[in-house]
């Protein structure tokens, strides 16, 4: 049976620090779904279709990475499309508490789903979607945290935002 990692998240946009851990996954699971979570909670920068399409633009090279969106009990969404894990990034202690106790839920929820976490690679350990989103804010460069389609479309969504305030 084919093994399926769904890699839940926001995706406020991707970074070479999901990609890593995507890379990192295919080489145990069959494939990898990036499921897109709208969560409006975190009032995301990228609708969530803005969000797929600079998904499936970075990930057009791996043929067994795809991407679509959900919505409600991420268990339910799993056991809908077979998955055999969820895949969850490990980054520093501070994701651990978290990540814990949403897996300890997961797990209460349907026993049969494992949580996988994987490590990025060092160099993308400090690396998260809000980051990203505050220096390109402030003008900064983001070259080589994201990939290129990713950071024409912070650089320019920060602009539409400067356009309207001013
Ligand atoms: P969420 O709102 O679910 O935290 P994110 O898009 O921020 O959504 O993160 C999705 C998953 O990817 C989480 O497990 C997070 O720990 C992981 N992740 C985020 N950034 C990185 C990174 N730089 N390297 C590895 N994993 C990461």
């Amino acid at each position: 049976m084919k093994k399926i990692a769904i890699y839940p998240g926001t995706f406020d946009p991707i970074t070479n620090g999901h990609l890593d851990l995507v890379k990192r996954a295919l080489r145990m699971f069959d494939e990898v779904i990036i499921a897109v979570a709208p969560s409006q909670k975190k009032q995301p920068l990228f609708t969530v279709r803005e969000r797929l399409l600079l998904i499936k633009s970075a990930v057009r090279s791996l043929k067994k990475a795809r991407t679509e969106a959900f919505n409600g009990l991420l268990v339910e969404y799993v056991k809908k499309r077979k998955g055999s894990a969820i895949l969850r990034g490990l980054r520093a202690v501070s994701d651990f508490e978290y990540e814990l106790q949403m897996a300890h839920m997961n797990r209460r929820l349907n026993t049969n789903i494992e949580t996988v976490f994987m490590m990025p690679s060092e160099e993308y350990s400090y690396l998260t979607s809000s980051i990203i989103k505050e220096v390109v804010s402030f003008g900064g460069s983001v070259r080589g945290f994201v990939p290129d389609e990713v950071e024409v479309a912070v650089h320019e969504k920060f602009k539409i935002v400067k356009d309207i305030l001013e």
